[in-house]
């Protein structure tokens, strides 16, 4: 069998791993919480038990590590993009080239974060602003000047994150 053109795509993207598309994965009952766990997963217990995106099992070559014990919900998802090649809408190259575009548009955002302060880089990226613009908005209010060029660094992450979300959702989220 020939390999999977849908498999090479997504070991070019990585996007709902690693913190852009989601915020986290929750655990059904069929998912070994324990094993997880032995493996260094920190799960949040409760009535939905979970753990936080970036996923700790996503190797830089964009691959799961833990492939073959890897929780219903990753194993149950397919993204739009990942669809529309599966029934021929979009050809292969074409979203080799959406994914290199929204996988720029997602290290542009981490980058502004970066040159804003944040290094909660285990945090996924939607937290990871809201949590900025929170402590900004509480900086601000004790130091209204010099401020000024952090606010347009902060304008120019806002048209960021709002580009990488219209990218999100008009070819990846189902
Ligand atoms: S977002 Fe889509 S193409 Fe990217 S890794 Fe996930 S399923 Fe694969
Ligand atoms: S367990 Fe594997 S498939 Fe699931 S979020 Fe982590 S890296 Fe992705």
């Amino acid at each position: 069998m020939p390999p999977s053109p849908t498999g090479s795509l997504c070991t070019q993207c990585g996007l709902c791993c690693d913190g852009t598309l989601f915020g986290r994965v929750e655990l059904l009952l069929a998912d070994d919480a324990d094993g997880l766990k032995a493996q260094g997963f920190r799960i949040v217990a409760g009535s939905k038990p979970r753990f936080a995106q970036p996923c700790p099992a996503l190797s830089q070559d964009c691959t799961c590590r833990i492939y073959a014990q890897r929780p219903q919900q990753c194993r149950a998802f397919d993204c739009a993009l990942l669809l529309r090649v599966q029934s021929g809408e979009t050809g292969v190259e074409a979203a080799e080239r959406l994914i290199r575009r929204t996988r720029k548009q997602s290290a542009r955002v981490r980058q502004l974060l970066e040159a804003l302060g944040d290094r909660s880089t285990a945090l996924p990226l939607s937290q990871r602003f809201s949590r900025l613009r929170r402590r900004l908005e509480t900086e601000a209010e004790g130091d209204r000047k010099g401020s000024e060029e952090r606010w347009e660094l902060f304008a120019e992450l806002t048209l960021a994150v709002h580009e990488l979300q219209r990218q999100l959702r008009q070819e990846f989220y189902p």
